[in-house]
């Protein structure tokens, strides 16, 4: 026997039972965005693998250790996408999406993959759905990213159940002031950091921050802050954006130490998290990255945006019991048919049926079977009636209607009466 072929750690399959939390939950962004004027775009899923090492930059996590990469058959170096942005990016400056200073709000969906350690709410492939926004540089397009995220959470009743942490990394000249400075400060104290951290000292330092480990974040606590060495125009926008976070009274906190993994963010960035999912909490991140068009090439256009993670948002429904039942509901009606002639003149009526009856979930019965065995598929599926077709019914041009939720009885309906008397049963709660 050959061994059973498996899906690769991480990379998970989607099944029938998980479909609808996801659709539901993709419709409703989706549905959202269209209202506020964004616009959907598809990319893909493989890029050349430079995109990324210039777009999100070495020394971070994702390009160093978590990007699938591989040569192709022409041997050129391609890597399967761990994020949005830079590939968004990419096709704007590819398509003169943002020349002239046009104002862009766009919106994408898909799977990303990392090589991480696969656990509760990290995976290798794993979903995003994100907002990019370009030529916009003021606070207002900021407020707006993070008022549409909060609309999200109330309207999928999760709005107790995040919150927002707020940060200003200001200009690339002040955070490289300060990098400097965090640097020095840690130089002096390298035996006491952590390996990680030591290691990041030089690739990413400002990655230290939000390093888990209690040595280094006992250090931390007496090292400069990223605020005193902000520059006076990011402080006005980080002022702008807080006024008008508390004009429509979304709650948020400051965190100094909210740095986010990758390296194009300037200002902004925020990160919605939930503490209802053990350590994998950030359900949504993101940040402006003014610099990172001109890094690829383009002219200097402000961009700002987010991706929020499917699979740990999908998992907080599900963990809050947030999943609308309906969205289960099983078929409303199951048509049986027995013999051939009666199979036949089953499938026009079925057909007719979902014309009149837009909306209703019609079951016809395939592979035949004995009255028991349909009934019991009608039974199984859920069905609130079971539609009958034998020989005595297509002789009168009848269906018998057998109700399998209660008591009453079964009765004849004439072909064309049909779809009314349907109609008049489906409405009784
Ligand atoms: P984390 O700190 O959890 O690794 P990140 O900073 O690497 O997150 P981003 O690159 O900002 O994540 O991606 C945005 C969102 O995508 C995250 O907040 C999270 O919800 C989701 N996400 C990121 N990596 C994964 C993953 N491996 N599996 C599932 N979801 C993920
Ligand atoms: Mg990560």
């Amino acid at each position: 026997m050959s061994k059973t072929l498996q899906a690769i750690r991480g990379m998970n399959d989607i099944l029938p039972e998980q479909t609808p939390a996801w659709r539901y939950l993709e419709n409703t962004v989706a549905a959202l965005l269209d209202g506020y004027g964004y616009k959907e775009i598809r990319l893909p899923i493989l890029e050349f693998t430079e995109l990324f090492a210039r777009g999100i930059g070495e020394g971070t996590d994702v390009v160093d250790k978590e990007m699938y990469t591989f040569l192709d058959r022409n041997e050129e170096s391609l890597t399967l996408r761990p994020e949005g942005t830079a590939g968004c990016v990419r096709a704007v400056l590819e398509h003169g999406l943002s020349g002239g200073g046009q104002v862009q709000k766009l919106w994408y969906a898909g799977p990303m993959f990392r090589y991480e350690k696969p656990q509760k709410g990290r995976y290798r492939q794993f979903h995003q759905m994100g907002v990019e926004v370009f030529n916009l540089p003021g606070p207002d397009i900021d407020a707006e990213l993070i008022v549409l995220t909060w609309r999200l959470w109330q309207k999928l009743g999760l709005g107790d159940s995040v919150t927002l942490q707020l940060n200003s990394l200001g200009s690339s000249e002040a955070r490289a002031r300060y990098r400097d400075a965090l640097v020095a400060y840690l130089q002096e104290r390298y035996d006491l950091l952590d390996e990680d951290s030591q290691r990041r000292l030089t690739t990413n330092p400002l990655r230290i921050l939000d390093s888990k480990d209690g040595g280094t974040q006992a250090l931390l606590v007496d090292a400069p802050t990223l605020h005193e060495y902000l520059d006076d125009e990011s402080l006005a926008h980080f002022e702008g954006l807080k006024a008008r976070l508390d004009a429509v009274g979304i709650r948020y906190e400051i965190n100094q130490k909210l740095v986010r993994g990758l390296d194009y963010y300037s200002r902004t960035v925020f990160e919605w998290v939930t503490d209802k999912l053990g350590s994998q909490g950030t359900v949504c991140a993101g940040g402006r990255y003014d610099g990172l068009v001109s890094q690829f090439g383009g002219k200097p256009t402000p961009g700002v945006g987010y991706a929020m993670g499917v699979e740990r948002l999908v998992l907080l429904l599900e963990t809050l019991g947030l999943v609308p039942e309906e969205l289960n509901s099983p078929a409303d009606l199951y048509l049986c048919a027995f013999g051939e002639p009666a199979e036949l003149a089953a499938l026009g009526l079925a057909e007719r049926l979902r014309d009149a009856l837009p909306g209703v979930r019609l079951l016809v019965n395939a592979g035949g079977g004995s009255f028991k065995s349909q009934f019991k598929k009608a039974d199984k599926s859920g069905a609130r009636y079971a539609l009958i077709l034998g020989d005595d019914e297509l002789a009168k041009r009848v269906v018998g209607c057998k109700p399998l939720r209660d008591d009453s009885e079964q009765h004849s309906i004439a072909w064309d009466a049909l779809a009314e008397h349907l109609t008049a049963c489906l409405k009784q709660a």
